[in-house]
């Protein structure tokens, strides 16, 4: 078992998840306005051939559901198995709400055979 961020760690995890929404909320807007947005301002990852938009979108939704855990208090556990989740993977990424082993399985099944 992992232990989850302590209430002082989640609440600057929070800080932290309000500046990025922040900043995508306006990569969204500048994107919707028709402007041009650097690839690189945008979350790696993602579907291949998901539009500039697409992607902020999908960032800015994995920002609301972290503030919401954050609200419901299960903000730091995994939600597919419930185990804490690593606070320096958090300061990196303060949006994660899987841990390794289980996004490791969602993105890979085939792979425990
Ligand atoms: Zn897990």
């Amino acid at each position: 078992m992992t232990e989850p961020p302590t209430a002082e760690e989640i609440h600057k995890l929070k800080r932290q998840l309000l500046k990025k929404g922040a900043e995508v909320n306006e990569i969204l807007t500048r994107l919707l306005a028709g402007e041009q947005v650097s690839p690189e301002r945008l979350l790696g990852g993602g579907k291949k051939g998901a539009t500039p938009i697409e992607k902020a979108r999908r960032w800015m939704a994995l920002i609301d559901a972290s503030l919401k855990r954050v609200a419901d208090g299960s903000y730091g556990r995994c939600i597919t198995c419930g185990d804490g989740l690593p606070v320096l993977h958090l300061q990196q990424i303060p949006w994660i709400d899987t841990c390794q082993a289980c996004a490791a399985k969602a993105e890979n099944p085939e792979e425990e055979k």
